[in-house]
């Protein structure tokens, strides 16, 4: 039965499962709950209402897809993503659980089919776009049908000071008026207080109990860096830190979007742009390609990202200032939802920060708003200085403790220098005073080193006091050490003039010699401490998607690779991104243990009952065929054969020769090495090298990689 032409296939059968770990175990193929998962499931099952605060990768939705499942009636889940609502109802419908959504893509045949299935009682979760919830229509089918929950995901939608705010979340409290004694659940992973109070306040929720879960994302390593040459410092980062993967880079304007994607690409990594300024069509296309393609870059502002579920992420990069730590730490959470190493990289420099305050300044609303928002900016703008844990400071500002520094970010890694500025604050601070307070850094320094420049002479500040006082630091020196003051809310940055710096409440003290400040020296720029061919790297830190670390042999790699190339056409054939057919993870471990029956994949991780009756026996095939694959050999091409085995057509042997060479394919591996050197100087160039291994992009992209080096002379061994 097609509930929906959009997804079609054989309906799932009703849950009959009665408690939260089976139903855990049967669809989801997991063993245990995380954290608050358990509780927070017990408490709607038993009719309570829930707040849920929960980091991005935390577990949320299971939260309300468990209860739902075991309540009887249908969950309405209310999310504002209309553009992924499908992919998520085609991830349920993939693990057999009876979901459907209705929003404004479906025909109105298609709605009026899913109306009908739901009234038959057809459906165990139905996701519906806020805007519909509210309408007469929908309210009326709610009338008529039993409720099992509500859940409210993305519940920082209802609060006017976030970025996403949705005013259709306000009216979600007549809903629940309409609809009382039915168990809520509004789950976010936006932690500040203020936002906190207004959910429970505009949901009506004050009642509800709290579940607020740790916000520690302990495998997401927290760097940031000035910026220097930023399409060099990007693509150093890519290239060393993570050849052949995925992951998003944040730029403030549309504009910078659409020139780092095109430098991108033009480069030769597989990125794509994606703003609102963009079509719906392209943005929908992109984000298609993203979540579906191997090592996709998206390039994007923060129009992308809230609700991407995509679980290998493997870095996040900010070319510009976030205006906020709770943005930051939303978008850097994109990063790694499955658990594994990921890097969250910031590049800035003082000139963000003046055009940040600068432009907050500017911007409409009223005072209080303002202020709140310079507050936050000017949080930030610490955050990005500090000298301690930076983990610490993040958990820090949303009111956690750590008890002891990381040991994972770059100031706990990096030896972070400070030093007395007590005086250099004075004698900046006195330049500001003396030249009118409204000049910006770049003549203040000028003035501090006493240059001889046109404009000085003519404002006659060659003559003051603070003129060439400054020698004893370096230009780059003075640049931090005025940022650090910007940072620290030492002096105000003018809103009128370009950007002039004037003091304040606190610059006065520094200058009375009231107090003490200490600067930090600027860290080594990124490529002289992390400057490593990517071919040298020591082994655990590869990227997860290839990390030979995880298994033992180079068969298990080739497979992987099998295992990952049947994902794919799975995927495209159902028309659904790869992980939700399996996780990496998944595969990585169906690599390793080569299960030999249905009951051993029962035992893998994320493989529920629903993919072994879907993919049983195709996986099961594929690990056979692999059973008798060249020996353990780390890379190609393979060296050992079994003598006894007899293959009667050379051709084949030669393909599967070749196959074989592709999938024990690695970089690190000496024989790829020659092979690719042997293969340039066949083919003259990187490009032809390139195209000989046209997609699979990932070969592609490392073998775009190694080539340089391989030209370079580098001693690959
Ligand atoms: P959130 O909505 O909080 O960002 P999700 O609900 O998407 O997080 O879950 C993140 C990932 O963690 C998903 O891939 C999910 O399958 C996985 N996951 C959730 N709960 C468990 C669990 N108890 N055991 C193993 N994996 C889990
Ligand atoms: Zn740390």
């Amino acid at each position: 039965m097609a509930y929906s032409s959009k997804t079609k296939g054989p309906f799932p059968e009703q849950n009959t499962l009665e408690s939260p770990g089976s139903v855990l175990k049967h669809f989801f193929g997991y063993d245990s709950f995380r954290g608050h998962q358990k509780d927070i499931i017990d408490h709607l099952i038993q009719g309570g209402d829930a707040l849920v605060l929960m980091p991005t990768g935390g577990g949320k939705s299971m939260c309300y897809q468990i209860p739902a499942l075991l309540r009887s009636g249908t969950g309405i889940v209310i999310s504002p993503l209309i553009a992924l609502m499908q992919d998520q109802v085609s991830a349920l419908l993939q693990l057999g659980i009876r979901a459907g959504f209705l929003n404004s893509t479906l025909l109105p045949r298609e709605a009026a089919a899913v109306e009908q299935h739901v009234l038959k009682g057809g459906l165990d979760l139905l996701y519906v776009a806020p805007e519909r919830v509210m309408t007469e229509g929908f309210q009326n089918l709610l009338s008529r049908i039993p409720i099992s929950l509500f859940a409210i995901d993305e519940a920082h939608c209802v609060s006017q000071w976030g970025h996403d705010f949705r005013p259709e979340y306000m009216q979600l409290s007549q809903l629940f008026k309409r609809f009382p004694g039915i168990p809520r659940i509004a789950l976010t992973a936006t932690a500040d207080p203020q936002t906190r109070n207004e959910i429970s306040k505009k949901l009506i929720m004050e009642q509800a109990r709290w579940f607020v879960a740790s916000f520690d994302r302990p495998n997401i390593f927290y760097r940031i860096i000035l910026k220097d040459n930023i399409k060099k410092q990007l693509t150093d980062f890519l290239d060393s830190d993570h050849p052949g993967d995925s992951g998003i880079v944040y730029c403030l304007s549309r504009k910078k979007v659409d020139a780092m994607a095109a430098f991108l690409q033009q480069k030769g990594y597989h990125a794509m742009p994606y703003h609102a300024g963009m079509n719906s069509e392209d943005r929908a296309e992109n984000q298609r390609r993203f979540l579906g393609e191997e090592s996709a870059i998206m390039v994007a502002t923060i129009a992308f990202g809230m609700g991407i579920d995509k679980p290998d992420v493997r870095f996040v990069v900010h070319l510009d200032l976030p205006k906020t730590i709770e943005g930051y730490y939303q978008e850097t959470g994109r990063a790694g939802r499955d658990g594994k190493k990921s890097d969250a990289l910031l590049i800035y420099s003082m000139g963000d920060m003046v055009f940040l305050r600068q432009m907050l300044g500017n911007s409409v609303g009223n005072d209080a708003f303002k202020r709140i928002q310079q507050q936050k900016l000017s949080a930030m703008l610490g955050f990005c200085e500090i000298s301690e844990c930076r983990r610490r400071a993040l958990l820090g500002y949303f009111g956690e403790k750590l008890q002891e520094d990381c040991g994972f970010c770059d100031t706990c890694l990096g030896d972070v220098e400070t030093f007395d500025g007590t005086i250099a604050a004075q004698k900046a601070l006195s330049c500001i005073y003396r030249t009118g307070q409204r000049f910006g850094a770049g003549y203040l320094i000028d003035v501090l080193l006493g240059k001889d420049d046109e404009r000085i002479k003519k404002f006659r500040h060659n003559l003051i006091k603070t003129f060439g006082m400054g020698n004893e630091h370096s230009e780059a020196e003075w640049r931090s050490i005025f940022r650090q003051l910007v940072a620290g809310g030492y002096v105000t940055v003018d809103q009128e003039s370009q950007g002039g710096f004037k003091l304040n409440e606190r610059s006065w003290p520094i200058l009375k010699n009231e107090t003490q400040i200490f600067f930090k020296k600027d860290p080594k720029p990124l490529k002289k401490t992390k400057r490593k061919s990517p071919i040298r790297r020591p082994k655990e830190t590869w990227p997860s998607t290839y990390d030979p670390s995880q298994l033992q042999s180079g068969s298990s790699l080739g497979l992987l690779q099998a295992l990952k190339e049947f994902r794919s056409k799975t995927a495209s054939k159902k028309k659904v991104p790869p992980y939700v057919i399996f996780h990496e993870s998944t595969l990585v471990e169906l690599a390793e243990k080569r299960p030999q029956t249905p009951s051993a994949l029962m035992g893998i991780s994320g493989i529920g009952q629903q993919k072994i009756t879907s993919y049983g026996d195709a996986i099961m095939d594929i690990i056979r065929a692999h059973s008798d694959a060249p020996g353990p050999v780390p890379g190609p091409p393979p060296k050992t054969r079994n003598p006894d085995k007899k293959t009667a057509d050379p051709e084949k042997k030669k393909k599967k020769r070749a196959d074989t060479w592709e999938k024990n394919w690695s970089p690190s591996n000496k024989a790829t090495q020659t092979f690719v050197q042997t293969k340039i100087k066949e083919l003259g160039t990187i490009e032809a090298v390139n195209h000989h291994y046209s997609e699979p992009s990932l070969i592609a992209s490392y073998a775009r990689r190694i080539a340089p080096a391989v030209l370079q002379g580098l001693n690959l061994d």
